[in-house]
């Protein structure tokens, strides 16, 4: 080990602002001002990168989903029929909504699987248009909302496609998101350690 040249100089901050100019032989200096441990100057931190896509991504998962189980649940409570086509709408909406959660915190996993889920719905509605005009007329919301419940699938695979195209659309906002979170976690270890 080479002992440090005591003319060489480094300069320390501390949180609460006080600043010293020290010998770089001198080890952990403690703050004249606070007490607490004085360290490098840190570099400035980034920005928070935006979120807005992603927000509005989570949302629209949150209320297809949070529609479609609520349809299934009253398919079920009303019809009393608690078969595995109800049981399963109701527990693919039912993890929608908590990827949904998951995606407004920025999660990429959570927009992939509810851009899934989205596409998912989409395509049901698609396919099997009266099949899913069945169900808005078995949870007996049809004859209230609307008269014609296949239109109501066709406006419901409508909005599962913009959430879909949103959750793409989204996914380098919330990477970018990640990464910042990332970078600050590592930061926080940084100075602690
Ligand atoms: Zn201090």
């Amino acid at each position: 080990m080479t002992r440090a040249d005591s003319s060489q100089r480094r300069v320390l901050h501390c949180d609460c602002g006080e600043i010293r100019e020290v010998s770089v032989a001198l080890p952990v200096l403690a703050c004249v001002r606070c007490g607490a441990r004085m360290h490098d100057p840190r570099p400035p931190e980034p920005p928070i990168p935006s979120k807005l896509i992603v927000t509005g991504a989570s949302v629209l998962i949150e209320l297809l989903c949070a529609i479609g189980f609520t349809l299934a649940a009253l398919w079920m409570l009303r019809t009393g029929d608690t078969g595995p086509r109800a049981i399963a709408i109701a527990a693919i909406c039912a993890v929608g909504i908590l990827t949904g959660a998951m995606a407004y915190r920025g999660s990429v996993g959570g927009l992939i699987v509810g851009g899934a889920i989205a596409a998912a719905i989409a395509f049901a509605c698609a396919i099997d248009t009266s099949a899913v005009a069945e169900l808005f007329v078995r949870a007996r919301v049809a004859p209230l909302l609307v008269r014609d419940p296949q239109k109501l699938a066709t406006i419901t695979a409508g909005v599962a496609l913009i959430a879909l195209g949103v959750c793409i659309a989204a996914l380098p906002q919330a990477r970018r998101f990640a990464a910042w979170q990332r970078m600050r976690i590592e930061r926080a270890f940084a100075l602690t350690s």
